[in-house]
Formats: structure tokens, sequence, C-alpha cells
């Protein structure tokens, strides 16, 4: 697709896609200016169960189940003392939580063995827990220890990045390392949080509001210039 970053791409193309995606970012901060990590969390080791939690479930369930879980368990320690059976029962609503369970008691039993039960802030560190890849440890740097190691991509920055036409790429890895390229490194954090917002808003995964999108003429995939609604 024409603009969008890869090995053909100028020097001048990107520089026009990192001068867009400033735009985009300045109108989206202007739209959402509360836009935050949506999963609660008081700690760098709550948002790493949290994050655990959360994939392939909503933050809104993930965070009905962690109002609890919080409560019970404080510290990595607390989630072995207990059966994974009892484990499982306690997050049995965010989905897969049989793995989910061995992520995070795999996770807690690294965590109290080799790091003094506190939450690693390195990449490095965080991608040898068990059940954790590179999102989720993008998720615990940028938001627990305001580390910018990269651009967490999940479902939302995957569709808008696409179709904002910074990225025609589909793998969230290789979408992370179009989005690093243009995306200035102070906003690698709120960039997500702000597609994230924008994504649950206004561009849904169909029907998107194009007629009331703040980035409409940024976009190669809006209704109103290509006459084909995205997502249908
Ligand atoms: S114009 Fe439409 S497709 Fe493009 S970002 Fe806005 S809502 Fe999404």
């Amino acid at each position: 697709m024409k603009g969008q970053p890869n090995k053909k791409n100028s020097a001048g193309d990107r520089e026009s896609l990192k001068e867009k995606v400033r735009k985009i970012i300045r109108l989206l901060k202007r739209a959402y200016p509360d836009a935050k990590c949506s999963l609660n969390h008081s700690n760098a080791f709550e948002l790493l169960i949290a994050t655990i939690l959360s994939a392939q479930c909503t933050d809104e369930r993930v965070n009905i189940v962690t109002a609890d879980l919080f409560r019970k368990y404080h510290k990595p320690e607390d989630y072995l003392a207990v059966s994974p059976r009892e484990l499982e029962k306690d997050i049995r609503t965010t989905g897969f939580f049989r793995n989910k369970t061995k992520s995070i008691q795999g996770t807690a039993r690294v965590l109290t063995d080799s790091y003094g039960g506190q939450v690693p802030s390195t990449m490095d560190q965080l991608l040898e827990l068990p059940g954790v890849a590179r999102k989720t440890a993008n998720v615990v740097l940028g938001n627990a220890f305001g580390v910018k190691s990269g651009v967490v991509v999940d479902t939302h920055v995957t569709r808008l990045s696409r179709r904002l036409g910074l990225t025609s790429e589909k793998q969230a890895e290789k979408i992370e390392r179009d989005l690093i390229e243009i995306v200035p490194r102070r906003d690698w954090v709120i960039f997500s949080h702000l597609l994230i917002a924008h994504g649950r808003r206004v561009c849904r995964a169909r029907n998107p509001a194009c007629d009331a999108c703040v980035v409409e003429k940024f976009c190669p995939s809006s209704f109103l210039k290509t006459g084909v609604m995205p997502g249908s």
C-alpha cells in the first residue's frame, strides 16, 4: 500500500510518515487527554499478573477478576502457596485459565527464586519469565517502570496502524518494528494508549465512525474517501 513503511521506502517517505504520525498523535492527545493503561494495578507485579490475564480477554473482565485476586494474592509467594486448581478457579472467567495459571505460577517461581520477589525491569529478564512475551514486557516496562522499550501492539493498535497506513504488516513484532521507526520515542507508551482509546470509541473493528474521526484527514482507509466501510 502506498506510503507504508517497507524496505523500498525512501528516506523522504519515512520523513513524511514521521510527520504524519506526529500530527496524528497531537490530535489524538487532544481527543483523549486521559488515555492510559486500562488494566487496574498498584505496582509492577500486579500489572504483570493483569497483563498475563489479559491475553484473549477484555481489560474490563480482567479488572473484575483482579479486584478480588489482588485482595487475596499480594506477592509472588502467595501464588505459589495455593494449588493450581485453586488459582484456576480464581481466574477462570478470563479464559485459557489453565495456561494462565501455569504462566502465573511459573513467573511467581522465577521472581521468588531469582529476583527476591521483585519484577525485573529489563526486556531480556522479563522475556525469560514463563508466559511473558514482548507485548507483556512492553506493557510492564512502559507503564510500571517508565521505560520506553517499544510499542505495545494489541488488536486495536494492529487495526488502526494498518488503517492509518502506518504499516502493511500483520504480525505484531513486524508492526512494532515499523512503528518504532516513525513514532517519536517519547511517545512510544502513550501512542498505544491513544490508538486503543480511539479504537474502542471511534475506529471500531466494524462500522468505524470515519465521519466523526479526528484523524480522518490522515487516513487512507476512511470510507469518506474510499466509499468502502473498513472492516466490512
Ligand atoms: S477515518 Fe475511519 S478508518 Fe480511519 S482512523 Fe478514522 S475511524 Fe478509523
